[in-house]
C-alpha cells in the first residue's frame, strides 16, 4: 500500500475530510504535527518567517500546556493552528466519549475549527461527531518524516515524487523527526517555489 499518498479507500472512509485542495491550483498547504516542543516549532517558525509563508500546525493539547510560549509564537506569526487531542490518543484504542473528551480539553488550550486526528483513524462515531464541530484535515502526501528507516534525503526526494496541485504536506515538529525534517523541509520548500507552488492555509 502506497503510505505517502494515501488510497482512494482511505479516502473514502472520511469522505468530508479534506485530503486534498484544489487540484486547478498550483498550491500546497504545509502542515507540522505534534508541537509545539521548543526543540523544534521555533526553527520551523524561523524557516517559514525567511520565506515568508504561513502553515497549519496541528498540536498536542499536552505540548500547548507545557509550552505556552512557543504556543504563543505560532499564533503571533500568523500561523493556522490545529487539535490533534489533548494526549494524542488512537481513536481506535479509546471509547468514543472518552476520545472525543480528550480532544475537547486540547480545544480548551487551541480553540481552533481545524481538527486531525492522530496517526490519522478514527472510529466512525467520533468522525461523524468530530466533523460537525471541526473541519477534518487529512492529507495527500504524509512525508514520513519520522521513519527511522528514511534519511533527510529520502524524504526530501518524497516531497518532488509525491506533491501536486491542492496537496496537503504533512511534516512533523517533533524530537522523532528532527534530523530528517531539518533537512527537508528547506530543500522542500526551495525545490516547491522554484516549481511556481504557492503556499496557502486552511480558511
Ligand atoms: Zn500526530
Amino acid at each position: 500500500m502506497l503510505i505517502e499518498q494515501p488510497p482512494l479507500i482511505l479516502r473514502w472512509l472520511y469522505p468530508k475530510a479534506l485530503w486534498r485542495m484544489d487540484r486547478n491550483d498550483k498550491s500546497v498547504y504545509l502542515t507540522f504535527d505534534d508541537g509545539p516542543i521548543p526543540e523544534i516549532t521555533p526553527w520551523v517558525l524561523d524557516l517559514l518567517d525567511k520565506y515568508q509563508i504561513k502553515a497549519t500546525f496541528f498540536l498536542v493539547g499536552d505540548n500547548v500546556r507545557k509550552h505556552p510560549e512557543e504556543f504563543k509564537m505560532i499564533l503571533e506569526r500568523g500561523h493556522r493552528v490545529g487539535n490533534h487531542t489533548f494526549n494524542h490518543i488512537r481513536g481506535f484504542e479509546y471509547l468514543s466519549e472518552n476520545y472525543l473528551a480528550n480532544t475537547d480539553k486540547a480545544n480548551e488550550l487551541i480553540k481552533s475549527d481545524l481538527f486531525r486526528p492522530p496517526h490519522g483513524h478514527m472510529r466512525w462515531v467520533q468522525y461523524y461527531t468530530l466533523r460537525d464541530k471541526y473541519r477534518i484535515v487529512m492529507w495527500d502526501l504524509v512525508t514520513r518524516d519520522y521513519s527511522k528507516r528514511l534519511n533527510g534525503f529520502d524524504v526530501f526526494l518524497k516531497v518532488k515524487k509525491y506533491v501536486r496541485n491542492g496537496s496537503i504536506i504533512t511534516f512533523h515538529d517533533s524530537l522523532k523527526s528532527e534530523k530528517n525534517l531539518k533537512y527537508a523541509l528547506p530543500r522542500s520548500i526551495e525545490w516547491l517555489l522554484k516549481e511556481g507552488y504557492t503556499f496557502k492555509v486552511f480558511d
